[in-house]
Protein backbone atom coordinates (compact mmCIF):
# COMPACT_ATOMS: atom_id res chain seq x y z
CA UNK A 1 0.00 0.00 0.00
CA UNK A 2 1.03 3.72 -0.75
CA UNK A 3 0.83 6.01 1.75
CA UNK A 4 1.95 9.60 2.37
CA UNK A 5 4.29 11.51 4.94
CA UNK A 6 5.96 14.61 4.83
CA UNK A 7 6.22 15.21 1.44
CA UNK A 8 6.91 11.51 0.17
CA UNK A 9 4.70 9.21 -1.16
CA UNK A 10 6.01 5.51 -0.13
CA UNK A 11 5.14 2.07 0.65
CA UNK A 12 3.62 1.58 4.34
CA UNK A 13 6.48 -0.42 5.52
CA UNK A 14 8.99 2.29 4.58
CA UNK A 15 7.19 5.04 6.19
CA UNK A 16 8.89 6.25 9.26
CA UNK A 17 7.50 9.90 10.73
CA UNK A 18 9.64 12.06 13.10
CA UNK A 19 9.21 12.12 17.14
CA UNK A 20 9.26 16.01 17.40
CA UNK A 21 5.86 15.76 15.13
CA UNK A 22 4.18 18.04 16.97
CA UNK A 23 0.81 15.54 16.65
CA UNK A 24 2.71 13.11 18.11
CA UNK A 25 2.98 15.48 21.64
CA UNK A 26 0.30 17.64 21.57
CA UNK A 27 -2.39 16.18 18.93
CA UNK A 28 -1.44 19.35 17.23
CA UNK A 29 -3.25 19.58 14.10
CA UNK A 30 -6.56 18.60 12.49
CA UNK A 31 -7.59 15.74 10.18
CA UNK A 32 -10.37 14.45 7.93
CA UNK A 33 -11.53 11.22 6.33
CA UNK A 34 -12.94 10.90 2.61
CA UNK A 35 -14.87 8.11 1.29
CA UNK A 36 -14.42 6.13 -1.64
CA UNK A 37 -16.95 4.26 -3.51
CA UNK A 38 -16.39 2.61 -6.34
CA UNK A 39 -13.26 4.13 -6.85
CA UNK A 40 -14.84 7.96 -6.51
CA UNK A 41 -14.49 10.67 -3.80
CA UNK A 42 -17.82 10.92 -1.97
CA UNK A 43 -18.19 14.68 -1.38
CA UNK A 44 -14.08 15.45 -1.60
CA UNK A 45 -14.75 19.27 -1.80
CA UNK A 46 -16.53 19.27 1.16
CA UNK A 47 -13.91 16.97 3.38
CA UNK A 48 -11.08 19.68 1.76
CA UNK A 49 -12.96 23.13 2.64
CA UNK A 50 -13.42 21.84 6.01
CA UNK A 51 -9.45 20.32 6.33
CA UNK A 52 -8.69 24.16 5.30
CA UNK A 53 -11.46 25.69 7.78
CA UNK A 54 -10.02 23.56 10.55
CA UNK A 55 -6.81 24.09 9.91
CA UNK A 56 -7.13 28.05 9.74
CA UNK A 57 -8.70 27.81 13.04
CA UNK A 58 -5.77 26.61 14.53
CA UNK A 59 -3.65 29.30 13.49
CA UNK A 60 -2.01 27.15 10.56
CA UNK A 61 -2.91 29.37 7.58
CA UNK A 62 -0.98 28.18 4.75
CA UNK A 63 -2.54 25.34 3.56
CA UNK A 64 -2.27 24.47 0.06
CA UNK A 65 -5.89 23.24 -0.36
CA UNK A 66 -4.82 22.22 -4.24
CA UNK A 67 -1.80 20.20 -2.59
CA UNK A 68 -4.10 18.26 -0.30
CA UNK A 69 -6.27 17.54 -3.25
CA UNK A 70 -3.45 16.19 -4.60
CA UNK A 71 -2.29 13.83 -2.41
CA UNK A 72 -5.56 12.61 -1.77
CA UNK A 73 -6.10 11.83 -5.59
CA UNK A 74 -2.75 10.10 -5.88
CA UNK A 75 -3.55 7.76 -2.90
CA UNK A 76 -6.92 6.79 -4.57
CA UNK A 77 -5.17 6.45 -7.85
CA UNK A 78 -2.08 4.23 -6.58
CA UNK A 79 -3.93 1.79 -4.13
CA UNK A 80 -6.23 -0.64 -5.75
CA UNK A 81 -9.35 -0.10 -3.52
CA UNK A 82 -12.47 0.86 -4.87
CA UNK A 83 -14.59 1.18 -1.47
CA UNK A 84 -12.11 2.79 0.96
CA UNK A 85 -11.49 6.03 3.34
CA UNK A 86 -8.57 8.24 2.70
CA UNK A 87 -7.44 9.76 6.64
CA UNK A 88 -5.42 12.97 6.15
CA UNK A 89 -3.91 14.29 8.78
CA UNK A 90 -2.19 17.91 9.32
CA UNK A 91 0.10 18.81 11.98
CA UNK A 92 1.20 22.14 12.52
CA UNK A 93 5.09 20.85 12.14
CA UNK A 94 8.50 19.30 13.51
CA UNK A 95 10.26 21.03 16.53
CA UNK A 96 11.29 20.10 19.75
CA UNK A 97 8.83 20.00 22.49
CA UNK A 98 7.34 23.26 23.22
CA UNK A 99 4.57 24.57 24.35
CA UNK A 100 4.89 27.79 22.21
CA UNK A 101 4.93 27.29 18.05
CA UNK A 102 8.51 26.52 16.60
CA UNK A 103 9.44 29.48 14.93
CA UNK A 104 10.20 28.13 11.57
CA UNK A 105 8.37 24.90 10.24
CA UNK A 106 5.86 23.62 7.82
CA UNK A 107 2.63 21.83 8.52
CA UNK A 108 3.47 18.09 7.96
CA UNK A 109 0.73 15.93 6.42
CA UNK A 110 0.29 11.81 6.92
CA UNK A 111 -2.28 10.51 4.27
CA UNK A 112 -3.20 6.78 3.69
CA UNK A 113 -5.91 4.84 2.16
CA UNK A 114 -7.87 1.82 3.42
CA UNK A 115 -10.23 -0.45 2.77
CA UNK A 116 -14.13 0.48 3.99
CA UNK A 117 -16.93 -1.85 3.84
CA UNK A 118 -20.23 0.09 3.98
CA UNK A 119 -21.82 -0.94 7.63
CA UNK A 120 -24.85 -2.77 5.57
CA UNK A 121 -25.90 -5.01 9.03
CA UNK A 122 -25.75 -2.00 11.34
CA UNK A 123 -27.85 0.23 8.73
CA UNK A 124 -30.37 -2.19 9.08
CA UNK A 125 -30.78 -3.95 12.32
CA UNK A 126 -29.50 -0.85 14.38
CA UNK A 127 -27.22 -0.68 17.00
CA UNK A 128 -27.18 0.62 20.60
CA UNK A 129 -25.80 3.29 22.55
CA UNK A 130 -24.86 5.15 25.75
CA UNK A 131 -25.09 8.54 27.07
CA UNK A 132 -22.76 10.35 28.94
CA UNK A 133 -21.49 14.04 30.03
CA UNK A 134 -19.36 16.10 27.12
CA UNK A 135 -17.01 17.80 28.72
CA UNK A 136 -14.55 18.30 26.04
CA UNK A 137 -13.60 21.97 24.60
CA UNK A 138 -15.74 24.52 23.24
CA UNK A 139 -14.01 24.62 19.82
CA UNK A 140 -16.02 20.83 19.12
CA UNK A 141 -16.74 22.21 15.09
CA UNK A 142 -12.96 22.14 14.61
CA UNK A 143 -11.93 18.47 13.63
CA UNK A 144 -8.47 18.45 15.60
CA UNK A 145 -6.28 15.43 16.55
CA UNK A 146 -6.81 16.11 19.95
CA UNK A 147 -9.49 13.13 20.54
CA UNK A 148 -8.75 12.12 24.35
CA UNK A 149 -12.54 12.78 25.08
CA UNK A 150 -13.52 10.94 21.98
CA UNK A 151 -11.84 8.10 22.74
CA UNK A 152 -11.97 7.82 26.30
CA UNK A 153 -16.15 8.51 25.97
CA UNK A 154 -16.37 5.50 22.92
CA UNK A 155 -14.20 3.30 24.93
CA UNK A 156 -17.06 3.65 27.80
CA UNK A 157 -19.29 2.55 25.21
CA UNK A 158 -16.99 -0.63 24.10
CA UNK A 159 -16.95 -1.53 27.66
CA UNK A 160 -20.83 -1.21 28.14
CA UNK A 161 -21.72 -2.99 24.96
CA UNK A 162 -22.77 -1.04 23.23
CA UNK A 163 -21.70 0.72 20.36
CA UNK A 164 -21.57 4.71 20.28
CA UNK A 165 -21.59 7.25 23.31
CA UNK A 166 -24.09 10.32 22.83
CA UNK A 167 -22.57 13.50 24.79
CA UNK A 168 -24.38 15.81 26.47
CA UNK A 169 -23.59 19.32 27.86
CA UNK A 170 -25.83 19.99 31.09
CA UNK A 171 -28.59 17.83 29.43
CA UNK A 172 -28.29 19.02 25.55
CA UNK A 173 -27.55 15.98 23.46
CA UNK A 174 -24.57 17.55 21.61
CA UNK A 175 -22.93 14.49 19.40
CA UNK A 176 -21.32 11.13 19.59
CA UNK A 177 -17.80 10.55 20.23
CA UNK A 178 -17.46 10.09 16.78
CA UNK A 179 -20.70 10.74 15.03
CA UNK A 180 -23.70 13.61 15.12
CA UNK A 181 -27.02 12.37 16.72
CA UNK A 182 -30.85 13.11 14.83
CA UNK A 183 -34.30 12.46 16.34
CA UNK A 184 -37.62 12.56 15.21
CA UNK A 185 -40.34 13.94 17.21
CA UNK A 186 -43.48 14.60 16.16
CA UNK A 187 -42.57 13.50 12.87
CA UNK A 188 -39.80 16.45 12.64
CA UNK A 189 -36.16 15.39 12.20
CA UNK A 190 -34.15 17.42 14.87
CA UNK A 191 -30.26 17.60 15.58
CA UNK A 192 -28.00 20.54 16.77
CA UNK A 193 -27.80 23.51 15.29
CA UNK A 194 -24.03 23.89 13.70
CA UNK A 195 -22.25 25.82 16.25
CA UNK A 196 -19.02 25.40 18.09
CA UNK A 197 -20.40 22.46 19.92
CA UNK A 198 -20.51 19.65 17.22
CA UNK A 199 -18.49 18.96 14.51
CA UNK A 200 -20.50 19.68 11.40
CA UNK A 201 -20.58 16.69 9.70
CA UNK A 202 -20.02 15.93 6.32
CA UNK A 203 -22.76 13.62 5.93
CA UNK A 204 -25.30 15.54 8.18
CA UNK A 205 -25.29 18.23 5.70
CA UNK A 206 -25.89 14.92 3.13
CA UNK A 207 -28.79 14.12 5.01
CA UNK A 208 -30.24 17.68 5.42
CA UNK A 209 -30.32 18.14 1.86
CA UNK A 210 -31.73 14.43 1.70
CA UNK A 211 -34.66 15.84 4.27
CA UNK A 212 -35.19 19.12 1.94
CA UNK A 213 -35.58 16.89 -1.14
CA UNK A 214 -38.19 14.75 0.16
CA UNK A 215 -40.03 17.39 2.33
CA UNK A 216 -39.39 16.12 5.38
CA UNK A 217 -39.52 18.31 8.35
CA UNK A 218 -36.84 19.32 9.74
CA UNK A 219 -35.08 21.64 12.11
CA UNK A 220 -31.48 22.70 13.59
CA UNK A 221 -31.92 23.10 17.12
CA UNK A 222 -31.25 21.92 20.66
CA UNK A 223 -32.73 18.86 22.13
CA UNK A 224 -32.44 17.21 25.60
CA UNK A 225 -31.62 13.42 26.57
CA UNK A 226 -35.23 13.34 27.73
CA UNK A 227 -36.37 13.69 24.26
CA UNK A 228 -33.83 11.43 22.65
CA UNK A 229 -35.23 8.78 25.29
CA UNK A 230 -38.35 9.71 23.89
CA UNK A 231 -38.22 10.15 20.49
CA UNK A 232 -40.00 7.79 17.76
CA UNK A 233 -36.41 7.18 15.96
CA UNK A 234 -32.79 7.96 16.88
CA UNK A 235 -29.91 7.48 14.53
CA UNK A 236 -26.49 8.48 14.04
CA UNK A 237 -24.21 10.02 11.34
CA UNK A 238 -20.62 9.96 9.86
CA UNK A 239 -18.17 9.47 7.02
CA UNK A 240 -17.94 5.56 7.79
CA UNK A 241 -21.23 4.98 9.51
CA UNK A 242 -23.15 6.81 7.06
CA UNK A 243 -26.98 6.81 8.09
CA UNK A 244 -27.15 4.28 11.33
CA UNK A 245 -30.60 3.79 13.31
CA UNK A 246 -29.88 3.88 17.60
CA UNK A 247 -32.85 1.18 18.62
CA UNK A 248 -31.78 1.32 22.19
CA UNK A 249 -29.93 4.23 24.40
CA UNK A 250 -28.75 3.38 28.29
CA UNK A 251 -30.45 0.32 27.31
CA UNK A 252 -33.71 1.26 26.81
CA UNK A 253 -35.57 0.77 23.59
CA UNK A 254 -36.03 3.15 21.41
CA UNK A 255 -39.60 3.70 19.56
CA UNK A 256 -40.22 0.27 18.41
CA UNK A 257 -36.72 -0.81 18.25
CA UNK A 258 -36.46 -1.06 14.93
CA UNK A 259 -35.45 1.05 12.30
CA UNK A 260 -37.99 4.08 11.71
CA UNK A 261 -39.86 5.14 8.48
CA UNK A 262 -38.20 8.53 8.40
CA UNK A 263 -34.69 7.08 8.87
CA UNK A 264 -35.19 4.44 6.40
CA UNK A 265 -36.33 7.45 3.52
CA UNK A 266 -33.01 9.69 4.75
CA UNK A 267 -31.13 6.44 4.04
CA UNK A 268 -32.61 5.80 0.63
CA UNK A 269 -31.95 9.36 -0.16
CA UNK A 270 -28.03 8.95 0.99
CA UNK A 271 -27.83 6.25 -1.22
CA UNK A 272 -28.83 8.00 -4.35
CA UNK A 273 -26.33 10.78 -3.34
CA UNK A 274 -23.55 7.79 -3.23
CA UNK A 275 -24.30 6.82 -6.73
CA UNK A 276 -24.48 10.39 -7.72
CA UNK A 277 -28.58 10.78 -8.42
CA UNK A 278 -30.43 13.92 -7.27
CA UNK A 279 -27.37 16.23 -6.07
CA UNK A 280 -27.97 19.74 -5.23
N1 LIG B 1 -18.77 14.42 15.18
C1 LIG B 1 -17.55 13.96 15.53
C2 LIG B 1 -17.02 14.29 16.89
C3 LIG B 1 -16.81 13.19 14.63
O1 LIG B 1 -15.59 12.74 14.96
C4 LIG B 1 -17.37 12.88 13.35
C5 LIG B 1 -16.63 12.02 12.37
N2 LIG B 1 -15.36 12.45 12.10
C6 LIG B 1 -18.63 13.38 13.03
C7 LIG B 1 -19.30 14.15 13.98
C8 LIG B 1 -19.26 13.10 11.68
O2 LIG B 1 -18.66 13.88 10.68
P1 LIG B 1 -18.66 13.42 9.15
O3 LIG B 1 -20.07 13.14 8.77
O4 LIG B 1 -18.08 14.57 8.42
O5 LIG B 1 -17.81 12.18 9.07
Amino acid sequence: KISYYNGQFKNDDEITVDYNDRAFYFGDGVYEVVRVYNNEFFTLDEHMDRLIRSASEIGIEDLDRSKMVEIVTQLNKQNNISDGSIYIQVSRGIGKRNHAYPLDTKPVVLAYMNETARPTDQMEEGISAITAEDYRWLKCHVKSLNLLANVMEKERAVRAGAHETILNRQGIVTEGSSTNVFIVKDGVLITHPADNMILNGITRLEVLKVAELRNIAYEEKTFTVKELMEAEEVFITSTTQEVTPVIEVDGEMIGKGLKGKVTNALQEGFNERIHKLNLV
